[in-house]
């Protein structure tokens, strides 16, 4: 029994050493590592390393049509494919992402508190959250707008004077609104598909968030003619890639991976595939902004 667990041992030292050695498990040969060790095996540390060892726990919304949506165990949208060329550009195989649901509120915490390596869900850059998080990207540029009825007269978020609007804690739109347009009645959830229901059950006259987000639910078959976006963004939301504060050459590698996708065609295959669906044309990534990692 002593001898056969010495030998077990024995065989995964060897076994790890012969793993190190090669560096990857794909057998693709003859590659340079993660890119940011020293050469002399895995040494890297942070999202790279992690990834060099084969898993990564992706933080993604699962109610977001077109960007993170969840489906029994399975997670699709834009911000997923933007997962998948992450870990591929890591090394990884695909298999080795584990999708965790966020919220607005819990990226933070969770990238904080390393619940999650990394957060790619319609996530903001902003100042503030840079205190706490680090950011690649951004690899989208949306903008704050408003979902109404079809019927309704309201073109403008100035017209949210003694209306309801709905959004979710934790977000950029929901703070907007709070500064900025102090006589709307924000109502508040933790996930925007609440406020999507809310809508639909007139118990709300608006929900405010993202352009690209809005129009993910307004696609949706069950509210098709019920639902219309305003179309005139009033910010700027560049959605970035969350990682630990300290983690600046996972960041850099993460930015070289966008740089790559933006131009071998893998950034308009990811949009063409899920939000590029309804025949709108991919954006530009445009990596002359890929300047936020700290
Ligand atoms: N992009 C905004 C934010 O990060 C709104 C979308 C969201 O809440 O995920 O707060």
């Amino acid at each position: 029994m002593r001898m056969t667990r010495v030998a077990a041992t024995a065989a995964a030292a060897v076994l790890a050493l012969t793993m190190a050695a090669c560096g990857s498990d794909d057998g693709s040969g003859t590659g340079t590592g993660t890119g940011s060790g020293t050469g002399s095996g895995n040494t890297a540390t942070g999202v790279v390393g992690k990834a060099a060892s084969g898993s990564l726990k992706i933080g993604v919304k699962a109610d977001q049509p077109g960007l993170g949506l969840q489906t029994g165990t399975a997670y699709e949208g834009f911000d997923i494919e933007m997962a998948k060329i992450i870990a591929k550009g890591l090394g990884m195989q695909e298999s080795g992402i584990q999708y965790v649901t966020t919220v607005s509120a819990n990226r933070e915490p969770y990238i904080q508190q390393g619940t999650v390596d990394l957060v790619i869900a319609t996530y903001t850059i902003n100042d503030e959250r840079k205190t706490k998080v680090n950011f690649a990207g951004p690899y989208f540029m949306a903008g704050q707008d408003l979902l109404v009825p079809a019927a309704s007269t309201i073109t403008a978020p100035e017209q949210l004077a003694g209306k309801k609007v709905c959004s979710v804690t934790g977000s950029t739109p929901a703070k907007r609104i709070q500064e900025n347009y102090k006589d709307a009645q924000l109502q508040l959830f933790d996930s925007y598909s609440k406020c999507i229901t809310a809508l639909a059950g007139n118990q709300v006259d608006a929900v405010t968030t993202d352009d690209i987000i809005l129009a993910g639910y307004a696609s949706q078959s069950q509210y098709a003619g019920k639902f219309k976006v305003v179309g005139k963004p009033f910010s700027e939301e560049p959605y970035g890639i969350g990682l630990k504060k300290d983690d600046k050459a996972s960041c850099d590698k993460i930015n070289e991976i966008l740089k790559a996708a933006a131009t071998d065609g893998s950034y308009k295959a990811a949009w063409d595939k899920t939000l590029g669906a309804s025949g709108k044309a991919a954006p530009e990534l445009d990596v002359s902004k890929l300047t936020n990692c700290a």
